[in-house]
């Protein structure tokens, strides 16, 4: 089941994905809390994976130790790696301008799974995260796809540019920096 929301995303984007329906963000336990980090749910799917406690889904080699890195289980791509920080965190819209370093190292992890497989064009890669409500996976996590050339029809919707369910790296470290204590 770590799955991912892309078969639910695309048919509806609305639609929760294969997993249990889902409280609004505000009710969940780790929605938007103020330090919004640290810690481990044992009913996520991306903590357990962490952990190691997922046999189903291998860890690839990762620079840091407070990321992991794993391929989705739903490849939109030819290369569709996610990369998670170890600690459960709260999606992109919780995040705050302290945490653009942990943004960024995530994104340096996705360069690098790409050219450890022997992909090395970077400027055809398509980097992002879900906006919520439109993640089934409420656990902080970069998507990291390419070619970017080469997706499939339901892969462009999905991870589609400038739409309002799916933002780039670059653009929600922009985001970050030119937001105050919002929300
Ligand atoms: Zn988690
Ligand atoms: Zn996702």
């Amino acid at each position: 089941m770590a799955g991912e929301e892309a078969a639910a995303a695309a048919a509806a984007p609305e639609a929760a994905g294969p997993g249990p329906a889902q409280p609004p963000a505000e009710a969940r336990p780790d929605g938007g809390e103020a330090g919004n980090g640290g810690g481990y749910d044992g009913k996520c799917v991306f903590c357990r994976i962490a952990r190691r406690e997922e046999p189903g889904t291998a860890l690839l080699p990762c620079e840091y130790e407070d990321l992991v890195c794993f391929r989705d289980i739903r490849p939109g791509a030819p290369h569709h790696y996610l990369v998670v920080p170890v600690e459960h965190m709260g999606n992109c819209k919780t995040l705050k301008k302290e945490h653009i370093p942990v943004v960024k190292k995530m994104v340096e992890v996705g360069k690098t799974v790409l050219q450890r497989n022997n992909f090395s064009d970077l400027n055809d890669v398509r980097m992002g995260f879900h906006w919520p409500p439109f993640c089934s996976i409420s656990h902080l996590h970069l998507h990291v796809l390419a070619p970017a050339s080469q997706l499939g029809f339901l892969s462009r919707l999905i991870y589609r540019i400038n739409s309002y369910w799916f933002i780039t790296a670059e653009q929600l470290i922009e985001r970050l920096q030119t937001e105050n204590a919002a929300s």
